[in-house]
């Protein structure tokens, strides 16, 4: 693990495992009309954050972390899975 504050940017708590992280190694999540948008990190609105693995948002899911985070009823469906795997596989790429 890196030292707290290395990347001298915002620190964020991924919803998943707890980890925190700066807000640039994680995957943004809001919520836009009912729906999850996966959005780069921008302060818009009210965000949910998660490390770039599936079983982070695995976790999330299962406690219901999104639905706090975000103060909505988050509707999980494959799509939205599908998705976050996509940004998940992008991260990876770019490391
Ligand atoms: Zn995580």
């Amino acid at each position: 693990m890196t030292a707290a504050g290395s990347f001298g940017g915002p620190q964020r708590t991924c919803v998943g495992c707890r980890r925190v992280a700066p807000s640039e190694a994680l995957v943004r999540l809001t919520v836009r009309e009912g729906r999850v948008t996966l959005a780069e990190p921008r302060p818009v609105g009210r965000g949910a954050w998660l490390c770039p693995q599936p079983e982070c948002f695995e976790q999330a899911v299962r406690r219901r972390a999104l639905d706090r985070a975000l103060r909505a009823r988050v509707l999980i469906d494959d799509d939205l899975c599908r998705r976050f795997t996509g940004v998940c596989e992008q991260r990876k790429a770019v490391m």
